[in-house]
């Protein structure tokens, strides 16, 4: 099973193609609505994560599906069955790739829903956890990379994520920091190396393939 291309586009979103299905994660604009992509999921209900659904939809084939949890798919039910809610816990097997939904504490929104999304083949796992502080859920998971953010106040901060780190049961092979805001990824990667240099940190450019 080969793994997939992953690119990214600024603040949280992602483009995970993978042999068979394309998902996308927390397009922050309509711009980003217009990305080809089999699936689109949200964290949570924040512009910066979920604009563009409308346009994703429209864009998109028929067959294309938005996921959330339900704080953010109620704003989308002229969408039919092409919306699907889910919510902590949820797994959902699509094609080759198995997808689920793990609750992770939002920064200063703390009654926002945030739910972050592991996807699965069976030789790789890539996790992200929106604007998760805290990363339990994914403690368990035996994840090739994880995708997480530096931003601090509405997310994790640079410190947070290396306080979280050592939780992790299974070893962490790499890291992609995220949602960066007024952060320095490199910085944050310099850090990560010295406390942890077995993991890979990489800091992806913007509307770049991610080369790991
Ligand atoms: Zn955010």
């Amino acid at each position: 099973m080969t793994q997939p291309i992953i690119s990214y586009f600024g603040q949280s979103c992602f483009l995970l193609e993978f042999e068979s299905t394309k998902i996308l994660i927390d397009p922050g604009n309509k711009k980003l609505g217009k990305i080809e992509a089999d699936i689109v999921y949200s964290t949570h209900s924040h512009f910066d994560h979920a604009s563009g659904i409308n346009e994703f939809l429209d864009f998109n084939k028929e067959s294309a599906i938005f996921i959330s949890n339900k704080e953010v798919t109620k704003k989308y039910t002229e969408w039919g069955s092409r919306v699907k809610t889910i919510e902590d816990g949820t797994q959902l097997n699509i094609g080759e790739l198995t997808l689920e939904f793990i609750y992770a504490r939002h920064g200063i929104f703390k009654g926002e829903l945030n739910l972050g999304i592991v996807i699965s083949t069976p030789t790789f796992k890539f996790g992200h956890v929106g604007d998760g502080v805290s990363f339990q859920g994914f403690r368990k998971k035996k994840l090739d990379i994880l995708a997480v953010p530096i931003s601090g106040l509405f997310a994790a901060s640079p410190n947070r994520v290396l306080q979280e780190l050592p939780s992790f049961e299974e070893p962490l092979p790499t890291i992609i920091p995220m949602h960066w805001l007024f952060r320095s990824p490199k910085k944050f990667c310099k850090k990560l190396s010295k406390e942890f240099p077995q993991i890979k940190c990489i800091v992806p450019k913007k509307e770049e393939i991610v080369s790991y």
